[in-house]
């Protein structure tokens, strides 16, 4: 399954998709075929998806600056009222690379995303397609491109047991894996190689709340609540879907990261 991110760090949505909506600027009923994310102006839009641009334009009328993804599958995803384009037709681009900045463009009343996801031609409500296909932090550090070494970036951190972490201001926010490491340091960004015990020290000192999941085709291990450190409880797949609907991170582990972190 490909790996899909929230096309917005911040999940907000202040207008849902909806078949029979109140437009705001035209007060004619018609469709919401999308969900609008709050977005100030200027505010990085994320490709979803893996996949190739087949339209980045400015339309006069509804979407203003426009860019719509090819996902493969039938599947494409669209963005509308970028106050910039970064990508042009053509493009291929990676999952969590910036294709854009929110704006207002075209009608809309203040700056959001508009966001929609078509599948076989139909527009389908994306919000619950993003819940179905995100899974959490992990995955996206893995498919977030190597940043620049310009870049004040957050540091990957390496130990012999633990694995990667992924060191945002001190604390640690995620966890990553072999090939993480690997397209940082192709890319010569910083990779810390640290001890086990200088890991857990991070470790305990993160304040994060996971919930980690390890899938039957990774090793079948089921859920862990991580808080503040340590593992602090079990769950079970509807602990999952309370954790997506309150913005906790589902990380998606192997079989042996689910162990080592549930050991601690
Ligand atoms: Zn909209």
């Amino acid at each position: 399954m490909a790996t899909w991110v929230y096309p917005t760090e911040g999940r907000e949505v202040t207008s849902g998709f909806n078949p029979a909506r109140k437009h705001p600027v035209t007060g004619v009923v018609k469709a919401h075929t999308g969900t609008d994310f709050r977005a100030a102006s200027g505010t990085p839009l994320r490709a979803a998806c893996d996949g190739t641009v087949v339209k980045s334009l400015f339309a006069k009328g509804s979407p203003g600056n426009y860019v719509r993804i090819d996902v493969g599958g039938g599947v494409w995803i669209g963005y509308s009222h970028l106050s910039e384009r970064r990508v042009s037709k053509g493009d291929r681009v990676s999952c969590g690379q910036i294709i854009g900045l929110a704006g207002a463009t075209g009608s809309a009343t203040a700056a959001h995303l508009h966001f929609e996801v078509s599948v076989d031609g139909v527009k389908i409500d994306p919000v619950p397609h993003l819940e179905a296909n995100v899974v959490g932090v992990a995955l996206l550090v893995e498919k977030q491109p190597p940043p620049s070494l310009e870049d004040d970036m957050p540091t990957l951190v390496n130990s012999p047991t633990f694995g990667t972490g992924l060191l945002d201001g001190g604390v640690l926010t995620g966890i990553g894996d072999q090939a993480t490491v690997d397209a940082w340091a192709a890319a010569g960004a910083k990779v810390v190689p640290i001890s086990d015990g200088d890991f857990m020290r991070l470790v305990r000192r993160s304040t994060s709340t996971w919930l980690l999941f390890c899938p039957p085709e990774k090793g079948g291990r089921g859920f862990a609540v991580w808080s503040g450190g340590q593992a602090v409880g079990l769950g079970d797949a509807g602990t999952v879907e309370s954790f997506k609907a309150a913005g906790v991170p589902v990380v998606e582990v192997a079989g042996a990261d689910f162990d080592r972190f549930t050991a601690v």
